[in-house]
């Protein structure tokens, strides 16, 4: 098996989501594993990666690559698999990752399997781990040629640092000029304070029992106590009261914290797929029949109004 990861990165540094792909990739202890880092600027970059498993890191350093579209690296990602034989490519979930690995099983006529949540040898198959029938079960999906492609969920894995070091292969991209036809006219990123929903080791989450949009500033107030980020389910973010990149669940992120506080949340299945790795799970709500009570560690019940403003009250009475 020779495998090949796309890692991307944003600035100076490599996605969480990508290393985590590569250092599954390489504790498969199935031939070697390579990634590749395509963009503009990329110094320092290729060092990251041997950390984590990457024993080649192909590098694709151009100006023509400087904006995050998915075409040029299909372009660029196509012509490695193709010189150098890869069986394999694997891609943690972000939104341009979603688009290349879409644009290279076109380009290569391959196989794409996504929204992967393990991946493992079942005797010589590699067999990808699924999620199906809403999420309610797992099924083994594999591959009937070869290159593989795989999408990870994001959260699948944490990254593991590793022993090997990578060696730095630069090479130069034949870009297509098709793919060079659209330009990125502006980039704009959401305003984040604190910790990322993905890297956070403390959730307070937020659902239709806030009540009302502005309730939210309830969960901000205890997610700023805690140190941690705040989420919210699609019921929410579907009616506009926050951000889409805050949804957890099915459809939305996938997150592991220490400590997950579900506020307002019923707890449907939806939901709960996307937080149930979640090492210690606090639901406050009302109906003392929620579902989410049968998987949280601790329950409380009542109205968060009254709780969540004494909660934070206790917790900064505690810091100061
Ligand atoms: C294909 C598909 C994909 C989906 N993907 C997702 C997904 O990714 N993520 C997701 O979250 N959902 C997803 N959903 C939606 C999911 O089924 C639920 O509808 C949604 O999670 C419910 O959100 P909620 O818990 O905020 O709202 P509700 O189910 O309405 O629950 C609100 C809860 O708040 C409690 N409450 C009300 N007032 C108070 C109060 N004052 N104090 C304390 N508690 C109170 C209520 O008792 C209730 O339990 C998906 C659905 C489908 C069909």
């Amino acid at each position: 098996m020779s495998t090949l990861v796309f890692l991307e990165h944003h600035g100076d540094e490599l996605q969480k989501g990508s290393l985590a792909v590569l250092s599954k990739a390489a504790s498969l202890g199935a031939g070697d594993v390579a990634g590749v880092i395509v963009g503009s600027g990329l110094d320092g970059l290729a060092e990251q990666a041997g950390k984590y498993g990457a024993a080649t890191v192909y590098l694709a350093d151009d100006p023509r690559l400087e904006a995050p579209l998915p075409q040029p690296r299909v372009d660029a990602i196509a012509q490695l698999v193709t010189e150098h034989g890869f069986d394999t490519v694997l891609f943690g979930q972000s939104i341009l990752a979603a688009d290349i690995a879409a644009g290279l099983a076109a380009r290569l006529d391959a196989g794409l399997n996504w929204q992967l949540t393990d991946i493992a040898f079942d005797g010589d198959a590699l067999v990808g781990k699924q999620a199906a029938l809403a999420d309610s079960v797992v099924v083994d999906v594999g591959w009937t040629s070869t290159p593989r492609i795989g999408l990870f969920r994001s959260g699948a894995f944490d990254p593991t640092e590793q022993t090997a070091a990578g060696t730095v292969e630069r090479f130069e991209p034949q870009l297509q000029d098709y793919s060079l036809a659209a330009e990125m006219v502006e980039q704009a990123h959401a305003e984040e304070s604190g910790p990322s929903i993905e890297d956070a080791k403390v959730i307070v989450a937020g659902g239709r029992g806030l009540g009302e949009p502005e309730k939210f500033a309830l969960v901000e107030e205890l997610a700023k106590a805690l140190g941690g980020a705040v989420a919210a389910t699609r019921a929410v973010v579907d009616a506009g009261w926050y951000p889409y990149s805050a949804q957890v669940g099915q459809t939305g992120k996938s997150v592991s914290p220490g400590l997950y506080v579900a506020c307002g949340i019923s707890g449907a299945i939806q939901h709960k797929v996307g937080m149930q790795s979640s090492k210690t799970i606090v639901a406050i709500n009302k109906d003392p029949n929620a579902p989410i009570f049968e998987f949280a560690d601790l329950g409380v019940v009542g109205d968060l109004h009254a709780i969540l403003p004494k909660l934070t009250e206790l917790l900064q009475a505690r810091k100061s």
